[in-house]
């Protein structure tokens, strides 16, 4: 499968931080994974490996066909010398022999141009099916593409919820027009900054309510209605996981969608790229 293919997938962050994994997200992955979640997001930078390392181990007895698997590069690993380094190590820790999308995980000083020949030289390797960028706004993407071989960017990573819609303003349509998938990480507000206008949210809850779910599944419903948007929420119990697989069987009435809008207004004019 192809990213596109996916409206959903699996985050890691903050799972197995520095530590052994509990069999609760053990569980959550395979639970997900058996019931056809099988795009994981992970990134060497996560529990400083350890997450790779959980997916590895979780993965072991899947079929490495069945899965499309993420992870992400640190920027200041993101050059020719230092990124088939740290693609090998994320390989060996997730006991896999080829990524399907390698991410820059943000911009740092590394030259695009350089970065972009290192991954180029992984995808010629067999290292890596793709790659990718992350927490880049049109700027960025117009400089990746004015770069030798960089409209071969295969997905652009970035913060995307209903309570903050400002990639819908330029980036999300940029993305759209280029034909690159947005991966939509944070789908559910994790960050503490949103919590009260989310938990205020009388059309949230309304609609909720009506749908016999609840604010966390419409919240991914919002997302994965729109084409070229993959929401990969981070879920480490299995009832969360399949509470978001659910969410995908919700669908949004042109009403209820206005009065999300009452409530989280789309974006008039442009504004920074969030980021967490
Ligand atoms: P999310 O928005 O996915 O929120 C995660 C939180 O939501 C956890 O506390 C989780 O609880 C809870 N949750 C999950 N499912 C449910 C549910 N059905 N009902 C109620 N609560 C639920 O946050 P993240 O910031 O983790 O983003 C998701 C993924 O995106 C990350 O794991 C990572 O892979 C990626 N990411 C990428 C970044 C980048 O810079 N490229 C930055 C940040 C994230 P519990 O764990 O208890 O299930």
């Amino acid at each position: 499968m192809e990213l596109c293919d996916y409206k959903l997938g699996m985050g890691t962050w903050q799972m197995a931080e520095n530590r052994a994994p509990g069999p609760e997200e053990r569980r959550a992955l395979s639970f997900g994974i058996e019931n056809g979640l099988t795009l994981i997001d992970t990134a060497e930078m996560y529990g400083s490996g350890s997450a790779e390392t959980l997916v590895g181990e979780v993965i072991r007895t899947v079929r490495r066909d069945s899965l499309y698997l993420v992870s992400k590069v640190y920027p200041h690993n993101a050059s020719r010398k230092k990124m088939k380094e740290a693609c090998h190590a994320s390989l060996r820790r997730l006991g896999t022999d080829t990524l399907d999308l390698y991410l820059l995980h943000w911009r740092g000083s590394v030259p695009l141009e350089e970065t972009v020949s290192a991954f180029e030289e992984l995808r010629r390797e067999g290292c890596i099916r793709r790659w990718g960028v992350s927490n880049f706004d049109v700027s960025d993407m117009e400089e990746l593409w004015s770069v030798p071989g960089g409209n071969a960017c295969a997905a652009n990573q970035v913060l995307y919820h209903i309570a903050s819609r400002g990639v819908e303003f330029d980036l999300l349509p940029w993305l759209c027009e280029h034909r690159v998938p947005l991966m939509a990480y944070s789908p559910l507000a994790h960050s503490a900054r949103y919590r009260s206008a989310i938990a205020s949210s009388t059309a949230l809850r309304d609609i909720a309510a009506a749908h016999g779910a609840s604010i966390y599944q419409i919240m991914l419903a919002f997302l994965a209605r729109q084409e070229n948007v993959i929401a990969i929420p981070k879920a480490s119990s299995a009832k969360h996981v399949a509470e978001n697989l659910n969410s995908l069987n919700i669908r949004l009435t042109p009403d209820e969608l206005r009065r999300i809008d009452a409530d989280f207004a789309p974006p008039t004019k442009k504004t920074e790229l969030d980021m967490l």
